[in-house]
């Protein structure tokens, strides 16, 4: 049998500040560097996930606080586009959680889902090693992702890797499966 090699599109969103950037950065080069532009940055990067090949086109795009009706049309398009999404707060940062409670609608509204279908969604609570700061309790994230029948992690970009590990493995699990029933 001949194996192909999987591709998945992964779109991360959240608020200005949150560590998108970091996240993603930190995926894929085990490294924090602290600083990071304020451009959309599109990466392809092969990984193995339980021996298995796989391509992933990762884009963190910057959070759009004007939007206009292009705008928005663009980012549908996007959201179109992805088959799996990492949502980003910060724990310290109360209205960056409220910011991802809206993206999940507009998720949903873009991919045409009506409230059964199940969408690869990971919502992440970064910045846990601030946790003199937190404003959002892992409770309050935990629950937002069990009435959205997603994943929830709480990680800390900064400190470490093996979290953030988790985060996209174990959407790529979920995209899997969507893909093997769609
Ligand atoms: P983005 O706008 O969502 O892409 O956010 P960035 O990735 O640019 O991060 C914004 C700021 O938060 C930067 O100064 C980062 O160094 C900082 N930052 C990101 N992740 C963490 C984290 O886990 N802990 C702490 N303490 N700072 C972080
Ligand atoms: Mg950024």
């Amino acid at each position: 049998p001949t194996t192909l090699k999987m591709e998945a599109n992964i779109l991360v969103l959240g608020a200005d500040g949150v560590g998108k950037s970091a996240l993603t950065v930190r995926f894929l080069t085990r490294r924090f560097i602290g600083e990071y532009g304020e451009l959309e940055s599109m990466y392809s990067h092969n990984v193995c996930v339980d021996g298995k090949e796989m391509i992933f086109n990762i884009l963190d795009f910057p959070y759009s606080k004007d939007p206009t009706e292009e705008s928005c049309a663009e980012e549908e398009k996007r959201m179109q586009w992805a088959d799996g999404y990492v949502l980003v707060y910060s724990i310290c940062d109360r209205a960056s959680f409220n910011v991802i409670c809206q993206t999940i609608q507009l998720i949903k509204a873009a991919k045409d889902c009506l409230g059964t279908e199940k969408l690869p969604i990971v919502i992440v609570g970064n910045k846990r090693d601030l946790h003199h700061l937190r404003a959002v309790s892992s409770e309050e994230g935990r629950l937002l992702a069990l009435s959205m029948d997603c994943d929830f992690y709480e990680v800390s970009a900064a400190e470490a890797y093996h979290g953030v590990l988790m985060v996209f493995h174990g959407l790529v699990d979920k995209i899997r499966e969507s893909k093997l029933v769609t």
